[in-house]
């Protein structure tokens, strides 16, 4: 059998159908791959052998017993540590989670599951999702298998490393203001943040409410797909969840494999122009608008003004929600608890445990959030943020009555080499310019690789409506099927 690790979610899933390979040899092979290579990646805090195996054995006796399996069945997925895993280690990049082991799944592991697919284990991120390179995870940075000495994004860079080191043919991600999209561009892989509720936030561990969004990785637009399909649409248990169907996002890459993008009106912001993406950047940007137009597409440079303040708007409400999502992690309820000699009042005890449990970029959050919602403050600050957020969600409406989608780099540069951007907090929250706007309105967006600059990959960002998740999935597919996928040098 061919190295089932180089294949699609897509072509392993049409092995383990016909019975060419058991969803046990699958899984072995994604494993062993991990223990060769993830020494060098780190893109894994938890890889759970056991329940992978047991969970495949469990596909092959239902496909022996004659059960109609779902189309990603059998097929291995490496899940980002913000989703809570009943029973496996869930540590959200921190040390305030070291050891806690969730008594429930979330949604999202709840729906893999149940379409078949096999959890290998748990994914590196920056601490609590804040980040934009994995180096703020406690645990140690992850690695861009393109070159090990640069970052693989963030904060869901261990979910785009394992797909770029072929450790999983599938991942998920969370995005609150790129995390999905931006480690998906600097990987050369496929990342999706989908519509705002239309994924579950049931069991993700909350950084910012009214943002984060759990969505699909992969290497192929399909794949990515398949994979919204199966984890997409309502839930009861998520009272911002959307009551209803997930659009036809399968159906949309297919259409758009064919290449055909006849009739479809691509909008360029001007506004992003101006604020400098690097010119290797720009370049494979704009080698891709001249691709898109080749297919079909129509092209036209749309001004949404206020999009220039949305980084500003996103680091007042971001924070502002964090610092109050945090305050669970007290030292009473879950994982770490220091100082609690039986001297200390609750309150040092609490102030001790999140002193020794959060690292630096979770305090600078929680600190700049508790000051913007403060008495005197509110109103100047997460008051006037709330404001632009209105003011770019119309920016968006107003674009989608000209154009089917509005498209950009994902990221104004490449990988950056390990440090090049920690000593300098506003340097990282730059990597996040272009993909930020789209969370402040809560429309889909996905990241699709595009090319290269200096020999690294570049993504483009295919931003639709609301609800309509599927247009970008079909953009997205149609740049696929002329540009190619990318793959790193070997590891
Ligand atoms: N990089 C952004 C931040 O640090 C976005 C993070 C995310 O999407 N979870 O907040």
């Amino acid at each position: 059998m061919t190295d089932v690790t180089a294949m699609t979610a897509t072509q392993i899933a049409g092995l383990v159908a016909t019975g060419a390979a058991s969803a046990v040899e699958v899984t072995q092979a994604h494993l062993d791959r991990i223990a060769a290579v993830d020494g060098r990646v780190n893109a894994f805090l938890h890889v759970d052998t056991e329940g992978a195996l047991a969970a495949a054995r469990d596909i092959d006796a239902r496909r022996a017993a004659g059960e109609e399996l779902g189309p990603l069945a059998g097929v291995p997925v490496a899940v980002k540590d913000v989703l809570t895993t009943k029973g496996v280690p869930t540590t959200v990049g921190s040390k305030i989670l070291e050891g806690w082991r969730p008594p429930y799944d979330s949604t999202i592991v709840e729906r893999l599951r149940a379409a078949g697919t096999v959890m290998l284990g748990k994914t590196n991120m920056d601490e609590f999702a804040m980040g934009s390179s994995t180096e703020y995870s406690a645990y140690g940075p992850s690695r861009n298998p393109w070159d090990t000495d640069r970052i693989p994004g963030g904060s869901g860079g261990g979910s785009a490393a394992a797909l770029a080191a072929y450790e999983a043919p599938l991942a998920i991600g969370s995005d609150t203001g790129g995390s999905i999209r931006q480690p998906g561009a600097v990987t050369g892989t496929v990342g999706a943040k989908p519509t705002y509720g239309g994924t579950s936030r049931y069991g993700l561990v909350a950084f910012s409410s009214s943002l984060d969004t759990p969505g699909p990785c992969a290497r192929t637009v399909l794949d990515a797909a398949l994979l919204h399909a199966a984890i997409g649409g309502h839930d009861p248990r998520d009272s911002t969840s959307i009551p209803a169907p997930v659009p036809d996002v399968v159906a949309a890459a297919k259409l758009g494999a064919t290449g055909d993008l006849s009739g479809v009106r691509l909008g360029i912001v001007t506004e992003f122009g101006g604020e400098g993406a690097e010119p290797g950047v720009t370049a494979a940007f704009n080698e891709a608008v001249d691709t898109l137009t080749k297919l079909g597409a129509e092209i036209v440079e749309i001004s949404c003004p206020h999009f220039r303040y949305a980084l500003p708007a996103y680091y007042l409400i971001a924070p502002s929600e964090c610092s109050s999502n945090l305050a669970r992690f007290d030292g009473v309820r879950f994982g770490l608890r220091t100082g609690d000699d039986g001297n200390r009042s609750l309150e040092e005890v609490m102030s001790l445990t999140r002193e020794a449990g959060f690292g630096p970029e979770v305090k600078r959050r929680i600190m700049l959030g508790t000051y913007a919602l403060s008495s005197g403050y509110y109103d100047a600050y997460y008051g006037q943020a709330q404001k632009v957020r209105t003011l770019i969600t119309r920016d968006f409406t107003a674009a989608f009555e000209r154009v089917d989608a509005l498209i950009s780099p994902t990221t104004p540069f490449v990988a950056f080499p390990l440090g090049a951007r920690t000593s300098d907090p506003y340097q990282m929250y730059l990597a996040d310019l272009f993909t930020i706007p789209s969370n402040l309105y809560g429309g889909p967006g996905i990241s699709v690789p595009c090319g290269l600059s200096d020999g690294l990959p570049v993504g483009l960002q295919v931003m639709a409506p609301t609800l309509a998740d599927d247009r970008m999935y079909r953009v997205a597919a149609a740049l696929e099927s002329a540009v190619g996928t990318f793959t790193p040098p070997a590891l």
